[in-house]
């Protein structure tokens, strides 16, 4: 889905919504532990009270995480929603304006790809590591624990 003239979409106020397979977001696909469902997308054009284009993107989608302690499904709901200000590429942005936290500054340079721009905020969003809240480790970890150091180098120094 491409939209080629973003500023043009913002000033209409025009508003696309959509939904993208999760298993074209190819970016995605290690940090998922499923790879079937969709992503709903809602990307809403707007101007703000100084006149500058923005975009509201929100993302909703069912995702499964791979949880690193029991290497089990984690289902873990998305919902985002960020306001976005889109400038043309090579455009001098104001100093404020990339401090101020509730418009993150977006260059277009040409069309805007929206599966790219979700992809990307997906991958913002997604935690660095999410666990169920009571798992525990794979019975097989305790088994295939590799012996301490320290019984390593009695095993060594009865040897010699
Ligand atoms: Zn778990």
């Amino acid at each position: 889905m491409l939209i080629s003239d973003v500023f043009q979409f913002a000033r209409e106020g025009r508003v696309w919504k959509g939904v993208f397979p999760l298993s074209q977001m190819e970016r995605l696909a290690d940090a998922l532990a499923r790879h079937t469902g969709e992503v709903l997308v809602t990307l809403v054009g707007g101007v703000d009270d100084r006149g500058q284009a923005q975009l509201v993107l929100s993302l909703s989608a069912d995702l499964r995480l791979p949880c690193p302690r029991c290497l089990q499904e984690l289902a873990w709901p998305l919902a985002v929603q960020t306001c976005l200000r889109p400038v043309p590429a090579g455009h001098p942005v104001e100093q404020e304006e990339l401090l101020d936290d509730d418009h993150d500054v977006i260059e277009i340079d040409g069309a805007l790809d929206v599966q790219a721009l979700a992809e990307d905020e997906i991958l913002l969003a997604l935690p660095l590591m999410a666990c169920h809240e009571h798992c525990a480790p794979p019975q097989m970890r305790e088994t295939a624990e590799p012996a301490s150091p320290f019984a390593v180098l009695a095993g060594l120094r009865k040897k010699s």
